[in-house]
């Protein structure tokens, strides 16, 4: 059995799966590591859809990445043969001046982007299943869609398996070190060495990397389905935005219907910030599905019951932007953790990032606002996993 790499890369969900793909790409003998079957629904990438959006309400500086995840997206699907991406509309709309929607407007201005203010009157005649406030505003964009976030995710692995990545489910990995110029990274199976380590744990990153000094946080997230019934029509993706609101109750999010579950819904943050994993309970509890329906009735009236729901993590960091960097104590070992709630869209892209950073340890990418040191810490010694 091989057990030398050019690159290990911890942890295969979103952003690993995407890394495993473009190192395999340029010829690295790659080795993944995943604690639980490939693809499961126990991390931050399932529940059948994600955003991709490209007037970034978070910051500008996020808009060049998302405009290469796109490309990326459509590139692996052309590779794959398989449908990932669907284009749809986005609304972003709140009162006038909140944040989300001045966020909005900065990546509008600054890049230049086409998107079309309306007032609530005008969102209710365009989509007749809203009923915002009189003064709410809202920005639809036409270059947003969603994503097949399970599928992304498969098709990231098969490609990288199909270029000679060997990629392992249920292999856990107990700890990695920093060895001379190399790694050495010990699971339930065995020991491995590489000359370079991916580190893309999603919330386990808050003990795989607590040396680094950033303090991510875990927020278990619901993701909840209502049926359409008779309205299906009316909010058919063809019908009926992608949308993202803010309101004095939460932010919030849905998904046009695009299966007899109905459409899904989503709270944005509001939830109690937890140091790790260990506290996250996987059932969807009463609770989950009547704090949302204060929400539906005031600015979605009429939708059925509830049909479906799944629990999902956010990782999230002080400042809710991204970690992508080169470990600040060991150049050999790259990072990216702490996506904060709006991580997937980009995987594509971070996964030619982090090849880019264990290839040359550099990227062309503007990684810049997401360096791991931004938060004050200082380099610190060798970490081993808990
Ligand atoms: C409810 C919800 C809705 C979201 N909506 C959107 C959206 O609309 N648009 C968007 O862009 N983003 C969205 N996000 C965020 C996005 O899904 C995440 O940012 C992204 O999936 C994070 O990917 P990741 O690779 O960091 O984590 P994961 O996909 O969880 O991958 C980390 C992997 O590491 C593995 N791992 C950890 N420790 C070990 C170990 N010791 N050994 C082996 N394997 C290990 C885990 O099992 C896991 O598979 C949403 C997230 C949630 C939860």
């Amino acid at each position: 059995m091989n057990r030398n790499f050019d690159v290990i890369v911890l942890g295969v969900g979103g952003m690993g799966s995407a890394a495993c793909f473009e190192l395999a790409r340029r010829g690295k003998r790659v080795l993944g590591l995943e604690q639980f079957p490939l693809v499961h629904s126990q991390g931050s990438s399932h529940g059948h859809t994600r955003i991709i959006r490209t007037a970034y309400a978070e910051h500008p500086g996020y808009v060049p990445l998302v405009r290469r995840a796109f490309e990326r997206w459509y590139e692996l699907e052309q590779l794959t043969g398989r449908h990932l991406l669907t284009e749809c509309p986005c609304l972003n709309v709140g009162p006038p001046n909140c944040e989300h929607v001045e966020g909005v407007r900065a990546s509008v201005r600054e890049h230049k982007l086409a998107a079309e203010e309306l007032s609530a009157s005008e969102i209710t005649k365009r989509f007749p299943a809203f009923r915002f406030p009189a003064d709410y505003v809202g920005i639809l964009e036409q270059d947003a869609g969603f994503l097949l976030v399970e599928e992304c995710v498969r098709a990231h692995i098969d490609s990288a398996v199909s270029l000679g990545a060997e990629v392992h489910g249920e292999e856990p990995v107990q700890e990695w070190k920093a060895v001379g110029d190399g790694v050495t990274v010990t699971t339930t199976k065995g020991t491995y060495h590489a000359a370079k380590l991916v580190i893309t744990a999603g919330a386990w990153a808050t003990r795989l990397l607590a040396d680094l000094g950033v303090r991510l946080t875990v927020m278990r997230q619901t993701l909840l389905w209502f049926g359409v019934g008779s309205r299906a029509a009316e909010f058919r993706r063809d019908r009926f935005p992608l949308f993202i609101g803010e309101t004095p109750h939460s932010m919030f999010y849905g998904f046009p219907a695009i299966d007899s579950s109905g459409m899904k819904i989503a709270r944005h943050y509001s939830a109690p910030e937890l140091p790790n994993p260990d506290g996250v309970d996987w059932n969807i509890v009463d609770a989950d599905v009547a704090s949302m329906r204060p929400l539906l009735d005031e600015y979605i009236p009429g939708i059925g019951a509830f049909t479906k729901g799944q629990v999902c993590m956010y990782t999230v960091s002080p400042d809710r932007h991204f970690v992508i960097d080169v470990h600040p104590a060991h150049p050999q070992v790259s990072v990216a953790c702490g996506f904060s709630g709006h991580g997937f869209k980009f995987a594509s892209a971070v996964g030619e990032v982090l090849a880019d950073l264990a290839e040359t340890g550099t990227t062309r990418h503007g990684i810049g606002m997401f360096s791991a040191t931004r938060f004050g810490n200082a380099e610190r010694g060798v970490r081993n996993a808990e």
